[in-house]
């Protein structure tokens, strides 16, 4: 049967996963493909919009990753920093993270497709900058890099997305705002033949060969949260878009597609307990607080709740968000002395800390339990010092004695001024997804692939459980994005 579809492929969603998907369509021969665009057009782009632009990548030699920022060969200290990343380290970050749960055959793709996929992106003008005041410190003249999460897109989060639809429009897609996809529209045979959308104009059937959903987690949907991820994550900021509710996930169970990976689990960091309830088109990323592996945080009841050191901020803060938010109020603080203060990233400039020459003051000047906040603190002290700071690596710094210790970095909190920043846990995106195949086409309940519909980005579930290696859900996106694009082109009735 043939279908006379009004276009060859729609893509719902306009963030990094989407507008790949629709490159890589119209790429592959796709000629008529349409991005439909929930939010207006100065609200688009999604999480994408709000993100740090970092991506982690795998590659074999130094030269590889130059080829991404030939300029940066100039940038002094930064050559001399960096380490391989090979195939099978970021495998072992991504087995590491997620206790083994990730999905062999997703984690696999991701994994072996970055370098290809980013090579993709910069042969296609993105561009991409040292990720400098990610993660990175300079220790003596040169730059330590995490290891595999070293370049971003120029101008983060912000110029990716700019960038995307930029590359999208030249290549003819077609790009719809307030446009929003709400239900699937499925043929007889069971092959998804287009989508139903609301606009301001009302109710509107579009029909194509292919539907490809990129459009989010429901980590901005207060009810899903508190139904999938329990309390207190209703009450949980959103450090992104308003607009991932959810709805492709509802929209795609409700043709029987599989749900598959973590749904009771999220990525969500510490962040200024002030930051506004959803994400600040402006600020962006910059209410992140992830210096924490330098100082120590504490409770209201004036306790420490987590090792702060136990790795380096990219593996730990995306658990850690929700660690905070689960203490009492769901806040914390984070507690620095003037021997650290250089190493805060520059993020922390967007808050003013609470600052006292004496701990005692200091502690006299937040809302927490004071006597216990010294305590915890003369304690920490007393456990702390032992050997050699090094902010560049996993140090063995750590704390003797202490039933619950830091592993790394565990200097003395005894220099004047110290600092104190107030904490929330944010939430970034839920884990909870569909369950794709190799080509991205979205798996039914039966087990087989549902004829006509791909996903990609944060709708896909299997690849991160618990916790998750920074920058992976840019790469993810984007290589997940590549390969529905390009399957759902060759799609043929
Ligand atoms: C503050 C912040 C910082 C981050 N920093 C990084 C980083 O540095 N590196 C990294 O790897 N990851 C980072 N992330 C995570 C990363 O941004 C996401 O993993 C990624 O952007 C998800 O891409 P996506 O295309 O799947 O979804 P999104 O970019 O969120 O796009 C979803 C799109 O779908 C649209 N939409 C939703 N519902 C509908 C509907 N019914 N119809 C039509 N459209 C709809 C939305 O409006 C949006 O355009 C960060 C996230 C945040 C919030």
């Amino acid at each position: 049967m043939t279908i006379v579809a009004a276009f060859e492929v729609i893509v719902v969603g306009a963030g990094n996963a989407a507008l790949a998907a629709a490159v890589a369509a119209r790429q592959a021969g796709a000629q008529r493909v349409v991005v439909l665009e929930k939010a207006p057009e100065e609200l688009r782009g999604g999480n994408t919009h709000y993100s740090g632009g970092l991506f982690r990548i795998a590659f074999d030699r130094v030269e590889e990753l130059l080829r991404l920022v030939p300029a940066a060969r100039e940038l002094p200290g930064f050559v001399e920093g960096i380490e391989p990343y090979p195939r099978d380290a970021f495998m072992s970050d991504l087995q590491r993270m997620t206790a083994g749960r990730t999905d062999p055959e997703l984690s696999a793709l991701l994994v072996n497709e970055s370098y290809a996929t980013a090579s993709w992106m910069a042969a296609n003008g993105l561009r991409f900058e040292p990720a400098i005041s990610l993660g990175a410190v300079k220790v003596g003249g040169v730059i330590k890099w995490p290891k595999g999460a070293i370049v971003r897109a120029v101008h983060e989060g912000v110029g990716l997305s700019r960038m995307w639809f930029a590359l999208a429009q030249r290549l003819g897609v077609e790009i719809r705002y307030r446009t929003a996809a709400v239900r699937l529209l499925e043929e007889r045979s069971g092959r998804i033949r287009g989508v139903t959308v609301r606009t301001p104009e009302g109710f509107e059937d579009l029909e194509a060969r292919a539907v490809i959903l990129g459009c989010g987690g429901f980590e901005a949907n207060a009810a899903w949260r508190a139904q999938y991820l329990g309390r207190p994550w209703d009450h949980a900021k959103v450090r992104g878009t308003p607009h991932n509710q959810g709805d492709g996930l509802r929209m795609a169970l409700a043709v029987g597609a599989m749900p598959w990976g973590q749904w009771s689990g999220c990525h969500a960091t510490p962040i200024n307990a002030a930051a506004p309830p959803f994400g600040d088109r402006k600020l962006t990323d910059k209410t992140n607080r992830l210096s924490y592996l330098y100082g120590v945080m504490l409770n209201r009841q004036g306790l420490r709740f987590v090792d702060e050191g136990e790795d380096q901020a990219l593996f730990t803060y995306a658990k850690f968000g929700g660690a905070i938010l689960n203490q009492p109020g769901g806040v914390a603080w984070q507690i620095f002395d003037a021997k650290t203060v250089d190493l805060l990233e520059p993020r922390y400039n967007t808050s003013a800390p609470v600052i006292a020459d004496h701990l005692a003051d200091l502690v006299r000047a937040i809302a927490i339990d004071e006597p216990t906040a010294l305590q915890t603190l003369h304690e920490f002290n007393a456990a702390a010092g032992h050997g050699h700071f090094n902010p560049g690596e996993r140090d063995g710094m750590a704390t003797r004695g202490l039933a619950l210790p830091k592993s790394n970095w565990a200097q003395k909190i005894d220099t004047p001024p110290f600092r104190a920043y107030p904490v929330t846990g944010g939430i970034t995106f839920s884990f909870g997804g569909l369950k794709v195949n190799e080509r991205a086409q979205v798996i039914g309940t039966n087990w087989e692939p549902l004829p006509g519909l791909y996903a990609c980005g944060e709708m896909v579930g299997g690849l991160f459980h618990h916790n998750y290696p920074g920058g992976s859900g840019l790469m993810s996106g984007a290589v997940f994005g590549r390969i529905a694009g390009t399957s759902a082109a060759h799609d043929r009735v």
